[in-house]
């Protein structure tokens, strides 16, 4: 019995640190100005580097 919760607890646990590890590793967001190309196309066609993500396409949800 006892052993029985231990186990229904490491689940748990395990699902728990998946789940938090998951969402670390989520800690960018596609960029919204850009729409995540990291570059939109200026008025006379040429491509403007992004500004808001530096090129990248994603900023950091910390912002
Ligand atoms: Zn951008």
């Amino acid at each position: 019995m006892i052993f029985r919760i231990l186990l229904i607890v490491l689940v748990i646990g395990g699902i728990y640190l998946f789940v938090k590890n998951m969402l670390g590793t989520t800690d960018f967001k596609k960029c919204g100005k850009c729409d995540g190309r990291g570059y939109w196309i200026a008025m006379r066609g040429e491509r403007d580097k992004c500004d808001v993500c530096k090129g990248a396409g994603k900023v950091s949800r910390k912002i």
